[in-house]
C-alpha cells in the first residue's frame, strides 16, 4: 500500500469519527508576544472556520501529520457569517502598538473554496482600518498563490506588510512525497516565491516557509539535517522568514498510527536546540521555532527536569534571534545515543526515552 492509499484510508476513518463543530466552536483568537519584521511586538492569532483543507479532503488524504480538518465545521461558511465572526474576534483585542494579525484557516486562505472571495476581501478591508496592525499574515498552499490574487489582496492593504506563509515542510522532494504526502514539489514552491518576489517592487509583500521537524520514517539525525538543509534552501530561494514546526502527534493521522505502534517518536527538544544553533549560524533571515506541544506526551520531549527550561529558552531565542545558551541535563546522553545510532540501527524511533 502506498503512502496516499494509507493516508486516505486513515483520513476516511477519522473523518467518520469527527464530532462536527459549529462555525462558532471552530473559531478562536488569542494574543501574545511575537517578533515582527520591525522588532518585538504583539501578535493576534485568529482561527476562522472553513470547510477544511482541500488537500486533506481530496483523494490524496492530505498530509501524514495533519489533522486540522478535525477543527473545521466541514461545510462552507457563508461570507457574511465569516465576516461577522472575524470582526467579533478582532473586537476582543486591543490593537495598540506594533501588532501582527495572523489568520489561520486550517488550510489555504487564498483558496476561494475554503474562504469565499467576498469574505477574503472584506476581512482584509477590516484589517486595513487598524492603524497599528503592521503585518497581516495568512497561509496558503502554493497552487493558490497567483499574481492576480496577491495583487488584489495587497491593494486592500496598501501600507501593511502582507505575508504569505507556505508549508514547504522539507526541501527534500522525496521526503515531501513519500513521508509527508505534501502534493507539491520544490518547483511549485519556488514558482510561488518567485511570484511574491516579483511583486515586491510594488507592494510590501513577504513570504514565509513552514518547515516540519521530523516527518514519519525519519531518524533523529536525519530530522536535524533535513531541517537545517531546508532552512538554507529557503534562504537561497528568497524566502523572507522561516517558522519551524516540530512534530506533535495529531489525532487520526498516519503519524499517530505509527506512534501507537512504537514506530515513530516526536523529536527530542535537544534536536530542536541543535537545529536552532546550526540555523542561526548559517542563515541570516529571521527564524522562529514553534514550541506548541513541548514537554507533552504527544510533543517534543527531553525529560521532566529540563522540558520547561528549554521551552522558555527557545521562546526567548525566538524573540531575540539569539543562540540558546549551552545547558546540561542527565537526559542528554540518551539523545546523543539516538543521534549517533539512529542511522546504524535504521530505527525511526528513539532507542530509549
Ligand atoms: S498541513 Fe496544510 S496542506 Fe497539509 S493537510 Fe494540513 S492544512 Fe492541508
Ligand atoms: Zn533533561
Amino acid at each position: 500500500m502506498g503512502i496516499q492509499e494509507l493516508t486516505q484510508e486513515i483520513r476516511k476513518n477519522s473523518i467518520r469519527k469527527i464530532d462536527k463543530k459549529s462555525s462558532q466552536e471552530s473559531s478562536a483568537s488569542w494574543c501574545g508576544e511575537d517578533l515582527l519584521y520591525s522588532g518585538k511586538g504583539k501578535a493576534i492569532f485568529i482561527i476562522l472556520p472553513t470547510p477544511g483543507c482541500n488537500w486533506a479532503l481530496s483523494d490524496s488524504g492530505g498530509c501524514t501529520m495533519c489533522s486540522y480538518i478535525a477543527d473545521s465545521p466541514l461545510e462552507m461558511v457563508e461570507s457574511d457569517v465569516l465576516i461577522d465572526i472575524f470582526q467579533n474576534l478582532m473586537d476582543k483585542h486591543k490593537i495598540e502598538g506594533k501588532t501582527a494579525v495572523k489568520i489561520f484557516v486550517s488550510g489555504s486562505f487564498l483558496n476561494p473554496k475554503e474562504i469565499p472571495i467576498k469574505a477574503r476581501n472584506e476581512i482584509l478591508k477590516i484589517l486595513n482600518q487598524y492603524a497599528d496592525a503592521e503585518e497581516i499574515v495568512i497561509e496558503s498552499r502554493p497552487e493558490y498563490v497567483t499574481e492576480e490574487v496577491l495583487q488584489e489582496c495587497c491593494n486592500l492593504l496598501p501600507d501593511k506588510i502582507f505575508e504569505v506563509s507556505i508549508g514547504l515542510e522539507s526541501s527534500n522532494d522525496y521526503i515531501k512525497k513519500y513521508r509527508i504526502n505534501k502534493g507539491f514539489s520544490n518547483e511549485d514552491f519556488e514558482n510561488a516565491i518567485y511570484i511574491i518576489k516579483n511583486l515586491k517592487l510594488d507592494y510590501k509583500i513577504k513570504s514565509k516557509a513552514y518547515i516540519f521537524v521530523k516527518p514519519i520514517l525519519t531518524s533523529e539525525k536525519d530530522a536535524i539535517d533535513d531541517a537545517v538543509a531546508s532552512a538554507q534552501y529557503c534562504e537561497n530561494v528568497g524566502v523572507d522568514r522561516i517558522s519551524f514546526c516540530p512534530a506533535t502527534i495529531h489525532n487520526g493521522t498516519v503519524m499517530e498510527v505509527l506512534w501507537h505502534r512504537g514506530s515513530y517518536q516526536p523529536p527530542w527538544i535537544w534536536s530542536i536546540l541543535e537545529i536552532i544553533r546550526k540555523v542561526r549560524n548559517s542563515v541570516q533571515i529571521p527564524v522562529i521555532m514553534d514550541t506548541s506541544g513541548f514537554g507533552t506526551r504527544r510533543g517534543p520531549f527531553n525529560c521532566k527536569k529540563c522540558n520547561k527550561k528549554f521551552k522558555n529558552l527557545i521562546i526567548e531565542s525566538n524573540l531575540n534571534q539569539s543562540v540558546p545558551e549551552e545547558f546540561e541535563c542527565e537526559c542528554k546522553v540518551k539523545w546523543m545515543a539516538d543521534v549517533e545510532f539512529s542511522d546504524a540501527t535504521r530505527s525511526t524511533t528513539n532507542l530509549t526515552k
